[in-house]
């Protein structure tokens, strides 16, 4: 497969540039990327007048909880969980996770992004939409025991789930997650160790979300839960989802040890937990990656909202300019997901001997992208003035999944329609 005529989206060690090129994709792989490659016999796509870029990689998400969108008014997280959310997940069935889960994949798929970090019940359903529409995941089965649930039960099934996997399938990867520091004793975090570690997976870990998991984890475990986090996951890669409220001390042991954080501006906003600093977490070396959460908090998968919010939102806590720039977003929503999922040899950036995970963004000049113009910069509006729904088509390890916004293996009609159909009484 060839991609013509287009502008993409380089990374040069810090740099981020945007230049035209072509780029020659063979079994899966980006083989060559060069001015003019002139290559009879192949399937070329025309690029002419789109942005060539690595696929989105959403860091930390739920995704079956589309069914959940738009639920959360007048709520706060806890009331939320323990009203709205935990109560509906009791009564969902296996084929209601698959569906969801499905709708969910199109969504990710047709607003540009190519891999997600997911943490859900019923994974084996997640799983079995994945394969089928050639999605790349990183998926697990969540251990928690604070609601009285049996840890020995959720670990058996974490590893029959684990060992069930197609090892033929390089798209999916897994996770070690124990939901949070607040929902887990002690000794079902020492069982997710003992797992992450005899299967050599990272930790996926809800980490300081909101102010009143600070006081339920001390209660919990009787310490902070930096100390905690410590005491349990040293020496495992660790991907904390959220890490709004750290303070200094926590700083100073996150940046120690093996972990990124998976930022979630969105849901962060729309639950009322404030502003994560990661212009400061970047600053002090810690490497910051993008994601929605489940669409219940975060409205949608769309992470181009996420990348664009993420940068605005910085500007509500830091007067300088020295804040996160659009450059810095991008790298997030690619690169540094892909490093905060242990991926980074294989995706999170359009280089020879990476997997071709690649959208094109619509940039073309018409009333739909008149935001856009005139187009002085166009990392800038990449960043500020594009959403999901410009992307164009979407790769995922060579295989085209969106074409022209049309998905030619998928009835997108009815994966909407049997969604519709779930019932949240
Ligand atoms: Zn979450």
């Amino acid at each position: 497969m060839l991609i013509k005529n287009g502008k993409v989206l380089l990374f040069d060690k810090e740099n981020v540039s945007i230049e035209n090129k072509d780029i020659l994709i063979k079994e899966g792989k980006i083989v060559n990327i060069a001015d003019d490659i002139d290559i009879s016999g192949e399937q070329i796509i025309d690029a002419t007048n789109k942005i060539v870029m690595p696929g989105l990689i959403n860091t930390h998400t739920h995704i079956a909880m589309c069914i959940f969108r738009a639920t959360f008014e007048g709520c706060n997280l806890f009331t939320w969980l323990n009203e709205k959310i935990w109560p509906i997940e009791e009564k969902l069935t296996k084929e209601e996770i698959y569906k969801a889960s499905l709708f969910s994949i199109v969504e990710m798929i047709s607003t540009g992004t190519t891999c997600f970090n997911d943490q859900y019940f019923m994974p084996e359903e997640t799983r079995k939409a994945v394969e089928e529409v050639g999605m790349r995941a990183v998926l697990t089965r969540p251990l928690m025991d604070t609601d009285g649930s049996d840890v020995n039960e959720k670990v058996q099934e974490f590893r029959n789930f684990y060992e069930s996997r197609n090892k033929e399938n390089e798209l999916i990867n897994y996770s070690v997650a124990p939901h949070g520091l607040y929902t887990c004793s002690g000794s079902c975090l020492a069982e997710a160790r003992k797992l992450a570690l005899e299967y050599n997976l990272p930790i996926h870990v809800h980490f300081l979300e909101s102010v009143d998991e600070i006081s339920s984890i001390k209660e919990l475990h009787g310490e902070n839960a930096s100390s905690v986090l410590k005491k349990y996951f040293d020496g495992i890669h660790t991907i904390l989802a959220h890490g709004v409220k750290l303070n200094d001390e926590d700083i100073d042991i996150i940046k120690n040890m093996d972990c990124g954080i998976a930022h979630n501006p969105v849901s962060n906003l729309r639950l009322g937990c404030k502003i994560a600093d990661i212009t400061k977490y970047q600053r002090e070396g810690i490497n910051v990656a993008l994601g929605t959460d489940g669409a219940g908090s975060g409205n949608n998968l769309d992470m181009f909202e996420a990348l664009r919010t993420a940068c605005l939102m910085q500007g509500g806590i830091h007067e300088d300019e020295g804040r996160i720039t659009s450059k810095d977003a991008i790298k997030m929503a690619t690169i540094n997901g892909a490093k905060l999922l242990g991926l980074e040899d294989k995706i999170g950036s359009i280089e020879v001997g990476k997997d071709a995970d690649i959208i094109l963004v619509d940039i073309s000049e018409k009333l739909d992208h008149i935001c856009m113009l005139p187009n002085n910069d166009l990392l800038s509006n990449l960043v500020y003035n594009t959403s999901g729904r410009d992307v164009d088509t979407t790769i995922i390890k060579g295989k085209i999944i969106m074409k022209n916004r049309k998905f030619e293996q998928l009835d997108v009609g009815s994966i909407i329609e049997n969604v519709k159909q779930i019932s949240l009484k």
